[in-house]
């Protein structure tokens, strides 16, 4: 079945506007018993699923510019006041104000470590990363939260030292686009249209 018509989505004065086609259906398939007996049907179903990042949107049209934000409260009646959050949280969650963007890309360079990680070969439907997948928990200074990442290159350590890499070349604007490696690793080893 074409889906050559698969639904697109632009912003016009503020409105998002769907064109073509968001549910495909595909033919289904008898589901049969030992015996012959009917049981059931399949129902392929092919979904576009539109995902809003709202004010999250910064982040991920940073890490394709070579960009780590991470955002921070700056409410001086705040218990938090100074504290940097990378996730980027829009809302402080101590004052629930609304944070400032902060470009943690340097603070990333200088000193990420991995706090701890995780190999899996098991992965979830649609996973597009190799595999291993090895999972690394990335702890930077001075920042209280933890950030979820993916190792592109060697073994995870915990306390290794990691410097980000970014998908710049051609950019799927989610998380997979920032990746991590080992202190001193050689740009010759990194994934194909990444960049430091
Ligand atoms: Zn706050």
């Amino acid at each position: 079945m074409s889906t050559a018509e698969r639904g697109k989505v632009r912003v016009e004065k503020g409105r998002y506007r769907l064109d073509g086609k968001f549910h495909y259906g595909y033919p289904n398939d008898p589901i049969w018993n030992e015996d012959g007996k009917l049981m059931g049907v399949t129902n392929p179903r092919d979904v576009t699923h539109v995902h809003m990042y709202g004010g999250e949107a910064p982040f991920f049209e940073g890490l394709g510019k070579g960009k780590l934000l991470g955002t921070c409260c700056d409410n001086p009646d705040c218990e938090a006041d100074g504290s940097i959050f990378i996730p980027f949280r829009i809302h402080c969650p101590d004052c629930l104000g609304k944070n400032t963007i902060v470009d943690m890309t340097d603070t990333a360079r200088k000193g990420a470590t991995v706090h701890t990680f995780m190999t899996t070969e098991r992965t979830g439907a649609f996973n597009t990363l190799p595999k291993p997948i090895r999972f690394v928990n990335v702890e930077f200074e001075g920042v209280p939260t933890i950030l979820m990442g993916y190792l592109s290159v060697g073994k995870p350590e915990i306390g290794m030292k990691v410097v980000p890499i970014f998908n710049t070349a051609s950019p799927t604007y989610t998380i997979l686009d920032l990746s991590w490696v080992p202190d001193g690793t050689n740009e010759s080893e990194i994934p194909e249209g990444f960049t430091f």
